[in-house]
């Protein structure tokens, strides 16, 4: 890959290039008045192509943390043709928290970017996306659905038909998901802002409700060998064979009633138009609200668990793009 970013170099990008080839060697972004984020630099035989994987955005989501942590710690650089920036930990303040939201002003670092002076949410987007994105060719940031709700493993690239929404499109293809979806990202997105840039950006989800599980970090693994592969960073082919993913369009069921959400369709599984996806019960079991499929679909994301209100989303659908159901 070319990166049209190539004439300027964020400072992590900087300092790889220093390095002597084929080395490794731990470096940190320092954010004023805040802990500094944990960085492993990786470089391979050649400076170029050069990737980011980002974990640990939203600090509940440390899934990819652990994962990529063990990956960083394992991977040795003469293996590699390119080179690669890892940040463990986007928002370290959030991570010990065990928060979605950044603990000091309650802001949502993946609705920052580029991020400016209003606040430590702002702050810290302005001081990531400033010591990292200039001078990448891959960006590809983890998530896990935060503490409230749980999906199965899909990844999210930008819509759009430019060159570098198709190399986007591409690297969500081959992540290993089952799932990719195009998604119009609202503006403050961290890969958003790499799209901006120029830079082939993509987000995987995986697991969710806080946890850490080894079908997790299988996932995350598989994702980031597979980006090293696609983006050119390490040479031959994965260890498995890659799969078609299903493009999906989304639907999100929200909640008609006061009462407790009843996920009744297990996560990856298919239900046909006008079956209940979630019953809203009462304690005693009666059936306040039946939210139902609008169409065919697999069941993505189970948003929500406990006790809801009316205008709470509680479930995503991921309906195929095209005939098959994979
Ligand atoms: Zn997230």
């Amino acid at each position: 890959m070319t990166s049209p970013t190539q004439t300027r170099r964020s400072p992590m990008v900087a300092m790889l290039e220093t390095m002597p080839p084929a080395s490794k060697r731990p470096a940190t972004i320092a954010v004023p008045g805040e802990e500094d984020i944990p960085v492993t630099l990786v470089r391979g035989r050649a400076r170029r192509p050069v990737g980011a994987i980002i974990a640990g955005v939203h600090g509940d989501e440390v899934e990819g943390v652990v994962a990529l942590g063990e990956l960083a710690r394992d991977l040795d650089p003469s293996s590699l043709h390119g080179s690669l920036v890892v940040v463990h930990a986007a928002n370290p303040a959030a991570v010990r928290a065990g928060t979605r939201e950044h603990p000091v002003d309650s802001g949502d670092l993946n609705r920052a970017f580029p991020g400016g002076d209003g606040g430590a949410t702002p702050r810290l987007a302005r001081t990531v996306a400033g010591n990292l994105l200039d001078g990448l060719d891959a960006l590809l940031t983890l998530h896990s659905w935060s503490r409230t709700g749980m999906a199965v493993p899909y990844v999210e690239y930008p819509a759009g038909s430019s060159e570098i929404h198709k190399r986007s499109r591409g690297l969500a293809r081959v992540l290993g998901t089952r799932f990719v979806e195009a998604y119009d990202w609202p503006s403050g997105l961290l890969p958003a802002e790499g799209i901006r840039r120029g830079i082939a950006s993509a987000e995987i989800e995986v697991g969710g409700l806080g946890a850490e599980t080894p079908s997790g970090r299988g996932a995350v693994r598989r994702a980031v060998q597979r980006f090293l592969w696609f983006t050119g960073i390490t040479a031959g082919a994965p260890e498995e064979a890659v799969k078609e993913p299903i493009e999906i369009r989304r639907t999100t069921l929200i909640s008609s009633a006061d009462g407790l959400a009843s996920q009744r369709v297990g996560l990856g599984e298919w239900v046909e138009a006008g079956e209940p996806c979630v019953e809203v019960r009462s304690p005693d079991g009666g059936v306040l609200a039946s939210l139902q499929a609008p169409r065919g679909g697999y069941v993505g994301i189970h948003l929500r668990f406990g006790w809801v209100e009316p205008g709470t989303a509680v479930a995503v659908l991921f309906h195929p793009e095209r005939s098959s159901r994979g």
